[in-house]
Protein backbone atom coordinates (compact mmCIF):
# COMPACT_ATOMS: atom_id res chain seq x y z
CA UNK A 1 0.00 0.00 0.00
CA UNK A 2 2.28 2.56 0.74
CA UNK A 3 4.80 1.37 -1.91
CA UNK A 4 1.44 2.68 -4.45
CA UNK A 5 1.21 5.71 -2.86
CA UNK A 6 4.51 6.08 -3.09
CA UNK A 7 4.81 5.61 -6.66
CA UNK A 8 1.39 8.08 -7.07
CA UNK A 9 3.42 10.77 -5.87
CA UNK A 10 6.32 10.35 -8.02
CA UNK A 11 4.23 10.29 -10.81
CA UNK A 12 1.37 13.27 -9.64
CA UNK A 13 4.40 15.25 -7.42
CA UNK A 14 1.41 15.83 -5.04
CA UNK A 15 -1.01 13.53 -3.41
CA UNK A 16 -4.11 13.30 -5.27
CA UNK A 17 -7.89 12.72 -4.56
CA UNK A 18 -7.36 9.24 -4.98
CA UNK A 19 -4.40 8.90 -3.13
CA UNK A 20 -5.98 10.22 -0.24
CA UNK A 21 -9.11 7.80 -0.64
CA UNK A 22 -6.50 4.82 -0.89
CA UNK A 23 -5.28 6.41 2.25
CA UNK A 24 -8.12 5.94 3.88
CA UNK A 25 -9.12 3.20 2.99
CA UNK A 26 -5.56 1.33 4.05
CA UNK A 27 -6.88 3.12 7.86
CA UNK A 28 -10.20 1.23 7.69
CA UNK A 29 -8.34 -2.04 6.89
CA UNK A 30 -5.46 -1.61 9.42
CA UNK A 31 -8.86 -1.32 12.28
CA UNK A 32 -9.06 -4.71 14.60
CA UNK A 33 -12.62 -5.05 13.90
CA UNK A 34 -12.27 -4.87 10.29
CA UNK A 35 -9.55 -7.38 9.98
CA UNK A 36 -11.24 -9.94 12.80
CA UNK A 37 -14.41 -9.79 10.48
CA UNK A 38 -12.07 -10.50 7.32
CA UNK A 39 -10.02 -13.18 8.95
CA UNK A 40 -13.42 -14.80 9.70
CA UNK A 41 -14.80 -14.59 6.35
CA UNK A 42 -11.05 -16.11 5.11
CA UNK A 43 -11.49 -18.85 7.63
CA UNK A 44 -14.85 -19.90 6.69
CA UNK A 45 -13.81 -19.65 2.77
CA UNK A 46 -11.18 -22.02 3.42
CA UNK A 47 -12.82 -24.58 5.52
CA UNK A 48 -15.34 -24.98 2.81
CA UNK A 49 -12.88 -25.37 -0.01
CA UNK A 50 -10.89 -27.73 1.61
CA UNK A 51 -14.42 -29.99 2.23
CA UNK A 52 -15.45 -30.11 -1.17
CA UNK A 53 -11.69 -30.71 -2.36
CA UNK A 54 -11.94 -34.01 0.39
CA UNK A 55 -15.04 -35.03 -0.80
CA UNK A 56 -13.87 -35.19 -4.38
CA UNK A 57 -10.70 -36.86 -3.84
CA UNK A 58 -12.87 -39.33 -1.18
CA UNK A 59 -15.19 -40.21 -3.99
CA UNK A 60 -12.81 -41.28 -6.37
CA UNK A 61 -10.41 -42.97 -3.81
CA UNK A 62 -13.86 -45.26 -3.43
CA UNK A 63 -13.99 -45.85 -7.17
CA UNK A 64 -10.45 -46.88 -7.48
CA UNK A 65 -11.31 -49.57 -4.79
CA UNK A 66 -14.84 -50.09 -6.86
CA UNK A 67 -13.11 -50.38 -10.21
CA UNK A 68 -10.61 -53.25 -8.63
CA UNK A 69 -13.33 -55.04 -7.09
CA UNK A 70 -15.98 -55.29 -10.25
CA UNK A 71 -15.62 -56.29 -13.48
CA UNK A 72 -15.97 -54.15 -16.05
CA UNK A 73 -18.32 -54.00 -19.39
CA UNK A 74 -17.26 -52.71 -22.46
CA UNK A 75 -19.63 -50.68 -23.75
CA UNK A 76 -22.75 -51.39 -20.70
CA UNK A 77 -22.63 -51.48 -17.07
CA UNK A 78 -20.13 -52.80 -14.49
CA UNK A 79 -22.06 -55.70 -13.36
CA UNK A 80 -20.98 -57.53 -10.32
CA UNK A 81 -21.44 -61.22 -10.19
CA UNK A 82 -25.07 -62.31 -9.70
CA UNK A 83 -25.17 -62.79 -5.63
CA UNK A 84 -25.05 -66.52 -4.76
CA UNK A 85 -28.26 -67.47 -3.21
CA UNK A 86 -26.90 -68.76 0.46
CA UNK A 87 -24.90 -65.58 0.68
CA UNK A 88 -27.65 -63.57 0.14
CA UNK A 89 -30.08 -65.41 2.83
CA UNK A 90 -27.65 -64.38 5.00
CA UNK A 91 -27.85 -60.78 5.25
CA UNK A 92 -31.68 -59.88 6.00
CA UNK A 93 -32.15 -56.50 3.76
CA UNK A 94 -33.05 -53.23 5.44
CA UNK A 95 -33.50 -50.52 3.39
CA UNK A 96 -35.33 -48.38 5.95
CA UNK A 97 -33.92 -45.26 6.94
CA UNK A 98 -31.11 -46.28 9.42
CA UNK A 99 -29.94 -44.27 12.48
CA UNK A 100 -27.16 -42.08 12.19
CA UNK A 101 -24.89 -43.59 13.37
CA UNK A 102 -24.63 -46.04 9.85
CA UNK A 103 -24.15 -43.38 7.78
CA UNK A 104 -22.70 -40.43 7.99
CA UNK A 105 -19.54 -41.95 9.20
CA UNK A 106 -17.55 -41.40 6.36
CA UNK A 107 -19.23 -37.90 6.04
CA UNK A 108 -18.12 -36.79 8.79
CA UNK A 109 -14.42 -38.24 8.26
CA UNK A 110 -14.05 -36.07 5.17
CA UNK A 111 -16.12 -33.19 6.63
CA UNK A 112 -14.87 -30.63 8.52
CA UNK A 113 -17.55 -28.26 7.72
CA UNK A 114 -20.82 -29.67 7.68
CA UNK A 115 -22.73 -29.40 4.16
CA UNK A 116 -25.20 -26.73 3.91
CA UNK A 117 -28.63 -27.92 5.03
CA UNK A 118 -31.86 -27.06 3.08
CA UNK A 119 -33.69 -25.58 5.94
CA UNK A 120 -30.82 -24.38 8.55
CA UNK A 121 -29.90 -20.88 8.61
CA UNK A 122 -26.82 -19.94 7.09
CA UNK A 123 -24.00 -18.91 9.36
CA UNK A 124 -23.17 -15.85 8.11
CA UNK A 125 -24.88 -13.57 5.59
CA UNK A 126 -27.57 -15.07 2.99
CA UNK A 127 -24.83 -14.59 -0.23
CA UNK A 128 -24.85 -18.44 -0.64
CA UNK A 129 -27.80 -20.09 -2.07
CA UNK A 130 -28.65 -23.37 0.20
CA UNK A 131 -28.97 -26.07 -1.34
CA UNK A 132 -32.36 -26.46 -2.82
CA UNK A 133 -33.70 -30.24 -2.32
CA UNK A 134 -35.65 -31.90 -5.13
CA UNK A 135 -38.06 -31.78 -6.49
CA UNK A 136 -40.64 -34.06 -4.17
CA UNK A 137 -43.49 -36.67 -6.40
CA UNK A 138 -47.25 -35.61 -5.81
CA UNK A 139 -49.68 -37.82 -4.77
CA UNK A 140 -51.48 -38.98 -8.02
CA UNK A 141 -55.38 -37.73 -7.64
CA UNK A 142 -58.44 -39.56 -7.44
CA UNK A 143 -58.34 -43.46 -7.99
CA UNK A 144 -57.33 -43.97 -12.39
CA UNK A 145 -59.68 -45.64 -14.61
CA UNK A 146 -59.87 -49.39 -14.69
CA UNK A 147 -57.96 -50.33 -17.35
CA UNK A 148 -55.14 -47.86 -16.71
CA UNK A 149 -51.60 -49.04 -18.34
CA UNK A 150 -49.00 -49.98 -15.69
CA UNK A 151 -46.70 -47.31 -16.88
CA UNK A 152 -49.45 -45.01 -15.98
CA UNK A 153 -50.95 -46.49 -13.29
CA UNK A 154 -47.28 -46.76 -11.82
CA UNK A 155 -46.03 -43.86 -12.71
CA UNK A 156 -44.72 -40.81 -10.04
CA UNK A 157 -46.83 -37.52 -10.40
CA UNK A 158 -44.92 -34.89 -10.44
CA UNK A 159 -46.33 -31.19 -10.26
CA UNK A 160 -46.11 -29.18 -13.75
CA UNK A 161 -42.68 -27.14 -14.34
CA UNK A 162 -41.28 -25.44 -17.00
CA UNK A 163 -37.44 -25.42 -17.45
CA UNK A 164 -35.02 -28.23 -18.88
CA UNK A 165 -35.87 -31.80 -17.68
CA UNK A 166 -33.93 -34.05 -16.51
CA UNK A 167 -34.50 -37.89 -15.88
CA UNK A 168 -31.61 -39.82 -14.65
CA UNK A 169 -31.86 -43.84 -14.42
CA UNK A 170 -30.08 -45.68 -12.09
CA UNK A 171 -29.16 -49.59 -13.86
CA UNK A 172 -28.29 -52.65 -12.50
CA UNK A 173 -29.93 -51.85 -9.18
CA UNK A 174 -30.67 -54.31 -6.62
CA UNK A 175 -27.18 -55.67 -5.27
CA UNK A 176 -25.22 -53.35 -3.98
CA UNK A 177 -27.02 -52.80 -0.54
CA UNK A 178 -24.99 -49.68 0.06
CA UNK A 179 -25.81 -48.06 -3.06
CA UNK A 180 -30.04 -48.60 -2.81
CA UNK A 181 -29.64 -47.58 0.77
CA UNK A 182 -28.21 -44.56 0.23
CA UNK A 183 -30.53 -43.31 -3.19
CA UNK A 184 -33.89 -44.30 -0.28
CA UNK A 185 -32.32 -41.69 1.95
CA UNK A 186 -30.27 -39.16 0.39
CA UNK A 187 -33.39 -36.69 -0.99
CA UNK A 188 -32.71 -36.52 -4.49
CA UNK A 189 -36.10 -38.03 -5.94
CA UNK A 190 -37.40 -39.11 -8.33
CA UNK A 191 -34.50 -40.90 -9.87
CA UNK A 192 -35.64 -43.84 -12.07
CA UNK A 193 -34.17 -47.14 -10.74
CA UNK A 194 -34.05 -49.78 -12.97
CA UNK A 195 -33.53 -52.88 -10.81
CA UNK A 196 -32.08 -56.74 -11.91
CA UNK A 197 -34.82 -59.23 -11.51
CA UNK A 198 -32.46 -61.88 -10.14
CA UNK A 199 -31.71 -59.58 -6.87
CA UNK A 200 -32.69 -61.00 -3.51
CA UNK A 201 -35.19 -59.96 -1.83
CA UNK A 202 -36.30 -57.43 -4.92
CA UNK A 203 -40.20 -56.56 -3.50
CA UNK A 204 -38.79 -54.99 -0.60
CA UNK A 205 -36.13 -53.32 -2.29
CA UNK A 206 -38.65 -51.85 -4.81
CA UNK A 207 -41.03 -50.86 -1.96
CA UNK A 208 -38.34 -48.94 -0.57
CA UNK A 209 -37.31 -46.84 -3.74
CA UNK A 210 -41.01 -46.11 -4.28
CA UNK A 211 -41.80 -45.04 -0.63
CA UNK A 212 -38.27 -42.68 -1.47
CA UNK A 213 -40.51 -41.15 -4.20
CA UNK A 214 -38.52 -43.18 -7.03
CA UNK A 215 -39.95 -44.35 -9.74
CA UNK A 216 -39.20 -48.19 -10.87
CA UNK A 217 -38.54 -50.11 -13.71
CA UNK A 218 -37.17 -53.93 -14.42
CA UNK A 219 -33.45 -54.27 -16.30
CA UNK A 220 -34.44 -56.76 -17.97
CA UNK A 221 -31.09 -58.79 -18.64
CA UNK A 222 -30.38 -59.29 -22.57
CA UNK A 223 -27.58 -60.97 -24.82
CA UNK A 224 -24.87 -59.10 -25.73
CA UNK A 225 -22.46 -59.02 -28.01
CA UNK A 226 -19.63 -60.41 -26.44
CA UNK A 227 -20.27 -63.78 -25.01
CA UNK A 228 -17.33 -63.05 -22.59
CA UNK A 229 -20.10 -60.52 -20.66
CA UNK A 230 -22.92 -62.89 -18.60
CA UNK A 231 -26.09 -61.16 -18.45
CA UNK A 232 -27.02 -63.70 -15.93
CA UNK A 233 -30.02 -66.20 -15.49
CA UNK A 234 -32.89 -65.95 -17.32
CA UNK A 235 -31.20 -63.54 -19.76
CA UNK A 236 -33.27 -63.22 -22.86
CA UNK A 237 -31.15 -64.75 -25.84
CA UNK A 238 -31.25 -64.01 -29.15
CA UNK A 239 -30.69 -68.26 -29.74
CA UNK A 240 -33.97 -69.11 -27.77
CA UNK A 241 -37.25 -70.59 -29.45
CA UNK A 242 -40.18 -68.00 -29.28
CA UNK A 243 -41.79 -69.87 -26.47
CA UNK A 244 -38.81 -69.71 -24.20
CA UNK A 245 -38.16 -66.32 -24.66
CA UNK A 246 -40.98 -65.63 -23.49
CA UNK A 247 -40.80 -67.39 -20.82
CA UNK A 248 -37.69 -65.95 -20.09
CA UNK A 249 -39.54 -62.02 -20.66
CA UNK A 250 -42.34 -63.17 -18.43
CA UNK A 251 -40.01 -64.63 -15.57
CA UNK A 252 -38.40 -61.34 -15.74
CA UNK A 253 -41.28 -59.70 -15.23
CA UNK A 254 -43.11 -61.43 -12.92
CA UNK A 255 -40.11 -61.00 -9.99
CA UNK A 256 -41.16 -57.74 -9.00
CA UNK A 257 -44.62 -55.72 -8.92
CA UNK A 258 -45.04 -51.83 -9.11
CA UNK A 259 -42.81 -50.37 -12.09
CA UNK A 260 -43.55 -48.62 -15.17
CA UNK A 261 -41.40 -50.16 -17.78
CA UNK A 262 -38.40 -52.23 -19.10
CA UNK A 263 -35.14 -51.02 -20.23
CA UNK A 264 -32.31 -53.49 -21.16
CA UNK A 265 -29.05 -54.88 -18.99
CA UNK A 266 -26.78 -55.12 -21.92
CA UNK A 267 -28.50 -56.38 -24.78
CA UNK A 268 -26.03 -55.38 -27.71
CA UNK A 269 -27.10 -58.14 -29.37
CA UNK A 270 -30.43 -59.03 -28.13
CA UNK A 271 -31.41 -55.44 -29.22
CA UNK A 272 -30.61 -55.54 -32.60
CA UNK A 273 -32.58 -58.65 -33.17
CA UNK A 274 -35.99 -57.97 -35.13
CA UNK A 275 -37.70 -61.28 -33.97
CA UNK A 276 -36.78 -61.00 -30.00
CA UNK A 277 -37.43 -57.92 -30.02
CA UNK A 278 -40.75 -57.95 -31.36
CA UNK A 279 -41.62 -61.00 -28.61
CA UNK A 280 -40.77 -58.90 -25.80
CA UNK A 281 -42.53 -55.98 -27.15
CA UNK A 282 -45.51 -58.15 -27.63
CA UNK A 283 -45.40 -58.90 -23.79
CA UNK A 284 -44.52 -55.40 -22.97
CA UNK A 285 -47.62 -54.25 -24.89
CA UNK A 286 -50.10 -56.70 -23.14
CA UNK A 287 -49.06 -55.75 -19.79
CA UNK A 288 -48.99 -51.96 -20.41
CA UNK A 289 -45.93 -51.01 -20.05
CA UNK A 290 -43.28 -48.35 -21.24
CA UNK A 291 -39.94 -49.46 -22.68
CA UNK A 292 -36.22 -47.50 -22.48
CA UNK A 293 -33.95 -48.31 -25.19
CA UNK A 294 -30.51 -48.63 -23.12
CA UNK A 295 -28.66 -47.95 -26.85
CA UNK A 296 -26.04 -50.86 -26.08
CA UNK A 297 -25.29 -50.66 -29.66
CA UNK A 298 -26.06 -48.36 -32.47
CA UNK A 299 -28.12 -50.98 -34.14
CA UNK A 300 -30.73 -51.13 -32.14
CA UNK A 301 -34.08 -52.13 -33.20
CA UNK A 302 -36.29 -51.90 -30.07
CA UNK A 303 -37.75 -48.10 -31.06
CA UNK A 304 -39.38 -49.71 -34.08
CA UNK A 305 -40.20 -53.21 -32.31
CA UNK A 306 -41.80 -50.77 -29.96
CA UNK A 307 -43.49 -48.87 -32.55
CA UNK A 308 -44.86 -51.60 -34.36
CA UNK A 309 -46.49 -52.88 -30.78
CA UNK A 310 -47.69 -49.78 -29.57
CA UNK A 311 -45.51 -49.40 -26.59
CA UNK A 312 -44.03 -46.08 -25.61
CA UNK A 313 -40.68 -46.21 -25.63
CA UNK A 314 -37.91 -43.85 -25.24
CA UNK A 315 -33.89 -43.78 -25.36
CA UNK A 316 -31.19 -43.08 -23.51
CA UNK A 317 -29.29 -40.02 -24.17
CA UNK A 318 -25.59 -40.18 -22.08
CA UNK A 319 -24.05 -42.70 -20.14
CA UNK A 320 -22.70 -41.29 -16.75
CA UNK A 321 -20.22 -43.68 -15.46
CA UNK A 322 -18.71 -45.66 -18.13
CA UNK A 323 -15.76 -43.85 -16.17
CA UNK A 324 -16.28 -43.77 -12.85
CA UNK A 325 -14.02 -41.01 -11.64
CA UNK A 326 -16.05 -38.42 -10.06
CA UNK A 327 -14.68 -35.71 -12.02
CA UNK A 328 -15.97 -37.61 -15.56
CA UNK A 329 -19.20 -38.26 -14.17
CA UNK A 330 -20.02 -34.82 -13.01
CA UNK A 331 -18.31 -33.76 -17.09
CA UNK A 332 -20.88 -36.19 -18.31
CA UNK A 333 -23.62 -34.46 -16.39
CA UNK A 334 -22.86 -31.33 -17.84
CA UNK A 335 -23.35 -32.91 -21.18
CA UNK A 336 -26.55 -34.27 -19.72
CA UNK A 337 -27.60 -30.38 -18.29
CA UNK A 338 -26.53 -28.94 -22.17
CA UNK A 339 -28.48 -31.34 -23.89
CA UNK A 340 -31.86 -30.71 -21.59
CA UNK A 341 -31.10 -27.38 -22.52
CA UNK A 342 -30.93 -27.83 -25.86
CA UNK A 343 -34.24 -30.06 -26.30
CA UNK A 344 -35.93 -29.45 -23.18
CA UNK A 345 -35.09 -32.74 -21.76
CA UNK A 346 -32.30 -35.37 -21.54
CA UNK A 347 -32.32 -38.94 -20.24
CA UNK A 348 -29.10 -40.30 -18.82
CA UNK A 349 -27.94 -43.31 -17.66
CA UNK A 350 -26.04 -44.15 -14.30
CA UNK A 351 -24.80 -47.35 -12.27
CA UNK A 352 -25.85 -48.14 -8.61
CA UNK A 353 -23.10 -47.94 -7.31
CA UNK A 354 -21.33 -45.61 -4.32
CA UNK A 355 -19.64 -43.54 -6.70
CA UNK A 356 -22.28 -42.60 -8.74
CA UNK A 357 -24.40 -42.01 -5.70
CA UNK A 358 -22.12 -39.69 -4.25
CA UNK A 359 -21.48 -37.61 -7.55
CA UNK A 360 -24.99 -37.14 -7.88
CA UNK A 361 -25.70 -36.20 -4.36
CA UNK A 362 -23.74 -33.45 -4.76
CA UNK A 363 -24.80 -32.44 -8.47
CA UNK A 364 -29.12 -32.46 -8.42
CA UNK A 365 -29.13 -29.81 -5.82
CA UNK A 366 -26.84 -26.95 -7.71
CA UNK A 367 -28.50 -28.29 -10.78
CA UNK A 368 -32.48 -27.65 -9.55
CA UNK A 369 -30.72 -24.28 -8.42
CA UNK A 370 -29.85 -23.68 -11.43
CA UNK A 371 -33.11 -24.39 -13.15
CA UNK A 372 -33.35 -28.11 -14.20
CA UNK A 373 -35.59 -30.58 -12.88
CA UNK A 374 -34.82 -33.81 -11.45
CA UNK A 375 -37.99 -35.96 -13.38
CA UNK A 376 -38.98 -39.12 -13.54
CA UNK A 377 -38.82 -41.49 -16.99
CA UNK A 378 -42.83 -41.20 -17.22
CA UNK A 379 -42.56 -37.81 -17.48
CA UNK A 380 -40.94 -37.37 -20.20
CA UNK A 381 -42.90 -40.28 -21.64
CA UNK A 382 -46.00 -37.70 -21.26
CA UNK A 383 -44.22 -35.01 -22.49
CA UNK A 384 -43.75 -37.01 -25.53
CA UNK A 385 -47.04 -38.48 -25.61
CA UNK A 386 -48.70 -34.66 -26.05
CA UNK A 387 -46.23 -33.42 -28.60
CA UNK A 388 -47.21 -36.27 -30.80
CA UNK A 389 -50.85 -36.26 -30.18
CA UNK A 390 -50.73 -32.48 -31.53
CA UNK A 391 -48.26 -33.45 -33.98
CA UNK A 392 -50.99 -36.19 -35.30
CA UNK A 393 -53.98 -33.08 -35.17
ZN1 LIG B 1 -27.04 -53.03 -16.77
Amino acid sequence: MEGVLAAKKRKKGKPSALARKVRAWAGFLRNPVTLAIAGVLLVGGLGAGVWVGLSLSDASSDMNKILVATEREPSDARLPPPVPRSRANETPLNLAPQPDSERPERRLALAPVPPPKPQGPPQTAPVQPAAVPALRPVPTPGPLPPGTPAWVRNAVAVPNTSGPKIAIVIDDAGLDLKAMRRMAQNNIAPLTIAFLPYAENLQSQVDAMRQAGHEIIVHMPMEPQSAKENPGPNAILTGLPDEELLRRVRWNLDRLDGYVGVNNHMGSRMTADPRGMALVMSEMRARGLMFLDSRTTAHSVAAQAAEQYGVPNLRRDIFLDNDTRADKILEQLRQTEEMARKHGHAIAIGHAHIPTVEVLEQWAPVAIARGFTLVPLTALMKERRVVQNAAQR
